[in-house]
């Protein structure tokens, strides 16, 4: 007896990673073993020593075989078992355990778009559809365009066990947004790209792509993000921690630090118009969806709670969001004494 194992990895495409996955046959009761793969077609590695490790991380049911059928996301290691040069995991595990103790949490909105063809799904074959007011969270068939592949996406998440938190649809017709989490640094990123990866799969079933371009339609609409929230345990008891996690954002190189790693293409987002602050100036405020980071109006009145970094493109990586994010905010709550 045996099972399907998808090995999913990310590749090394320049300047964004793209997903790439290859069935292994598991002898049943075995867990999936190393693997490997051609890293000469993944831009890792070139043709004369072409060969790169996969080592299974996180490992969850396939929802779409079912049965005892699993998903099986990777490191991509080389022949060494040293991290590859693309493996961005492994540098977010070291940073994650050096602060384990503070208890980081994220809960991350994901933005997309679907396209059919070359115009997002909505868009009609000539001109444009209505002007954006009426598609957030919107309903009826003027509005809402892909519900079927997100509602089969959503149930394909929590029969694989992932955290997702929400879905909602977006300000842009065809764009529309999942959200996972609150989960620790790793957990977050794994099971992001694992539902980013069910997302593709699951809208090729519809005949429909979905993408993180985070501009994908020129003009007057809004780009795709990632905000990610993020607290710790004293900001999750205290404002004092709210507000030093927001100053640790704020200082020196920080700013563009973050933002350069924030995804490819991230000043065409951050302009300063549509729900964003421009990508070269840092800002906090409460409620404030022209800030770069938010404070949420209920964390203000509760006094405690998490904030809202809103710069990330769709396209970010999350191993890289959450190592930044981790790195700065909770070097900064130790030196304050509020670790
Ligand atoms: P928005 O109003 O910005 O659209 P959403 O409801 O889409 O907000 O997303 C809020 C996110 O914040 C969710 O993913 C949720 O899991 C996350 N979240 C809630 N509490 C915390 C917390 N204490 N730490 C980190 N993330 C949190
Ligand atoms: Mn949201
Ligand atoms: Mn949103
Ligand atoms: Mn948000």
């Amino acid at each position: 007896m045996s099972y399907k194992a998808e090995y999913i990895w990310i590749d090394g495409t320049l300047p964004t990673a793209k997903l790439r996955s290859k069935t292994k046959i598991v002898e049943t009761g075995a867990e999936p073993p190393l693997w490997g793969f051609d890293g000469s077609s993944t831009n890792q590695a070139d043709g004369r020593s072409s060969d790169c490790v996969l080592k299974p991380v996180f490992t969850c049911p396939d929802p779409l075989r079912g049965g005892a059928d699993a998903l099986v996301l990777c490191e991509v290691l080389d022949t060494d078992l040293s991290p590859h040069a693309s493996n961005t995991r492994a540098e977010l595990r070291e940073v994650a355990e050096r602060f384990a103790a503070q208890e980081p949490l994220f809960g991350i909105e994901q933005e997309y778009t679907f396209f059919r063809g070359s115009r997002p799904l909505g868009f009609p074959e000539n001109g444009f559809p209505a002007p954006q007011g009426g598609y957030y969270c919107g309903v009826g068939a003027d509005e809402i365009f892909g519900r079927e592949v997100v509602e089969a996406h959503l149930d394909n998440c929590l029969k694989a066990g992932l955290g997702l938190s929400g879905i909602n649809a977006e300000v842009m017709p065809g764009q529309w947004e999942f959200q996972v989490g609150p989960l620790g640094p790793l957990q977050v990123a794994d099971q992001l790209w694992v539902a980013r990866w069910l997302l593709y799969r699951t809208a090729e079933d519809f005949g429909v792509s979905a993408t993180l371009d985070p501009k994908p339609a020129k003009g007057d609409w809004n780009g795709a993000g990632a905000h990610t929230n993020f607290s710790t345990r004293r900001m999750r008891e205290g404002y004092e921690a709210i507000v030093a996690a927001c100053e640790a954002l704020g200082e020196g190189d920080k700013p563009l630090t973050h933002v350069r790693a924030y995804g490819a293409g991230v000043e065409s987002r951050l302009t300063g118009a549509h729900e964003t602050a421009p990508w070269d100036e840092y800002s906090y405020g409460v409620s404030d969806r022209g800030a770069s980071v938010r404070i949420p109006w209920q964390v203000e009145k509760d006094g405690k709670g998490y904030i809202e970094d809103r710069r990330p493109n769709a396209n970010v990586d999350p191993y890289v969001v959450t190592r930044l994010m981790v790195d700065t905010c909770c070097a900064a709550l130790e030196k304050a004494g509020l670790d």
